[in-house]
């Protein structure tokens, strides 16, 4: 299995972040070929089968590989010893309707899946805190990312020392979107001169999910050196990595995980 690795701006030891690749792709099959998702319509057996081949590559066992049940809301969920300690069906609902994870256990992957959405890793060395967020346009405007730093520096974390960095996502040119979303944006007090533009031709608005995070995560704490932006477009590149809009929303999705040793 092909893994795009995620670099943080300085080498965080001990510390792995990585994006899946679609691998090979059958062109008429909108979940070939890598996906770890099991709640986006794909075949259980198939999901499983990935799971497999990436915990194996990984050296970690099936129930180390932690991802929830995401619902573009900005719930996140602590990984910890009590959570690791309750059974499938208790660890399922603690994962439902969660879009954030963060664990200061070693040996465990925590991700998220996407397609188009921004994935977001973090970590703050010193403190041994991971974290892992998914930022649609909602969690976006919803200053997911915000709630996480919080949530880190509860577990010894602190904001000044909090490495970020984005997996594939949509790009800006890529993301058109509708009125009703620039206006939520600006609700939400985002600057919108840095984070919109409109296409001349058609005069819709396009919003930069990944520089809306950014300043998320400034507003955070987080110093701008410290946050790391992948270029890979989710559109622009679909088959090698799952895009939503591109695909249709029955597609796969790409896991973005972080595992510290
Ligand atoms: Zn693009």
């Amino acid at each position: 299995m092909e893994l795009v690795r995620l670099d943080f701006s300085t080498a965080v030891e001990g510390v792995m972040a990585f994006s899946t690749t679609r691998g090979q792709v059958d062109g008429r099959n909108a979940y070939s070929g890598v996906n770890l998702c099991d709640y986006v319509g794909d075949d259980a057996l198939r999901v499983l089968d990935s799971r497999l081949t990436l915990a194996m590559q990984l050296g970690i066992d099936l129930d180390d590989l932690i991802m929830p049940r995401q619902t573009h809301s900005c719930r996140i969920a602590v990984i910890d010893e009590a959570f690791r300690s309750l059974d499938i069906d208790q660890q399922e609902g603690a994962l439902e309707g969660v879009d954030a994870l963060v664990t200061t256990l070693t040996g465990v992957v925590i991700g998220v899946n996407t397609a188009d959405c921004v994935p977001i890793v973090l970590t703050d060395q010193q403190a041994g805190v991971i974290a892992v967020a998914h930022a649609g346009w909602r969690g976006t405007v919803g200053r997911i990312v915000e709630a996480v730093v919080k949530e880190m520096c509860l577990h010894g974390a602190q904001s000044h020392r909090i490495q970020a960095a984005m997996g594939p996502s949509i790009c800006q040119n890529c993301f058109e979107v509708g009125d009703e979303v620039v206006e939520a944006f600006s609700h939400a007090r985002f600057d919108m001169d840095e984070i919109m533009k409109r296409n001349p031709d058609t005069g819709k608005a396009h919003i930069d999910l990944r520089a809306a995070n950014r300043a998320a995560l400034m507003a955070a704490g987080v110093p701008a050196a410290g946050i790391v932006v992948s270029q890979h477009c989710s559109w622009c590149e679909s088959d090698r990595f799952f895009s939503a809009r591109r695909l249709g929303i029955n597609s796969g999705r790409t896991l973005t995980g972080i595992l510290r040793h």
